[in-house]
């Protein structure tokens, strides 16, 4: 339902949090957040089914970073529960994935990779995404998640944090609306300007086929085939 993530040199989950709580107008399950840190090595998530007061009374006192991805859920598969709750991490919990949209061919997805021995945390069509891009044999996060995506049916906006590669965060859109929010050595993401706009008033919205890739201090945009598209940030104006 709703995304937010940023990488900068800001404290991240504070950011996040109030992000989320922009995007509450939209309606939604549960909610949820990973983060990571050039100093810290790996991930750290909390998701908690409820508001997203609820999920942050689950965020310990020390939760530092400086990068990452977040999310309020409105369940499509699988009820909504602490477990079926975004982030979804890969068996290794090395990559993260939050997801807007739907997974037409999740079923089948599911079949392959739990013939293939993967064992799923949760019910979600959006689990098979995390295990497909956990898998994929391209050395590039950009490029693994490309390998994924060509397996996948549906739509979505996502967003990527990978614990092998964490000066970036990788994005898609397909059906699902995502926009880039550019700021000052400070880059953001969103499924909507709303959760932006006290931020930054300079935005790239995505289209459809289209990723991105965010670094604190630069960004690019590509199709899934990965040729580069032009992408120069607008000015929205805003009523706060
Ligand atoms: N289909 C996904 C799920 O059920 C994402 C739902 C959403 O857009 O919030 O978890």
């Amino acid at each position: 339902c709703g995304i937010v993530g940023y990488i900068g040199k800001r404290d991240v989950a504070p950011l996040l949090l109030e992000g989320l709580q922009r995007l509450e107008y939209r309606g939604y399950d549960s909610a949820g957040i990973v983060i990571t840190s050039p100093k810290a090595a790996g991930l750290r998530m909390v998701k908690a089914k409820g508001r997203v007061r609820d999920l942050e009374a689950r965020v310990p006192k020390r939760f530092a970073g400086t990068t990452g991805i977040a999310h309020t859920r409105w369940a499509t598969h699988g009820a909504p529960s602490d477990d079926n709750s975004h982030p979804h991490l890969d068996t290794e919990g090395k990559v993260a994935v939050v997801h807007n949209g739907i997974i037409d061919n999740a079923d089948d997805l599911r079949a392959k990779l739990t013939a293939d021995g993967v064992v799923f945390a949760s019910e979600t069509d959006t689990e098979t995404v995390v295990h497909l891009i956990a898998r994929a044999q391209a050395e590039t996060l950009e490029e693994k998640v490309r390998e994924a995506l060509r397996h996948v049916e549906g739509t979505y906006g996502l967003a990527v944090m990978h614990a092998d590669f964490p000066d970036r965060i990788v994005v898609a859109r397909n059906g699902s609306p995502v926009v880039l929010g550019i700021g000052e050595k400070e880059m953001f993401v969103a499924s909507d300007v709303a959760a932006l706009v006290s931020h930054t008033r300079q935005i790239v919205t995505l289209d459809d086929g289209e990723m991105a890739t965010l670094k604190a201090d630069d960004f690019r945009t590509y199709t899934t085939e990965g040729s580069t598209t032009s992408a120069t940030p607008t000015t929205v104006e805003w009523e706060a």
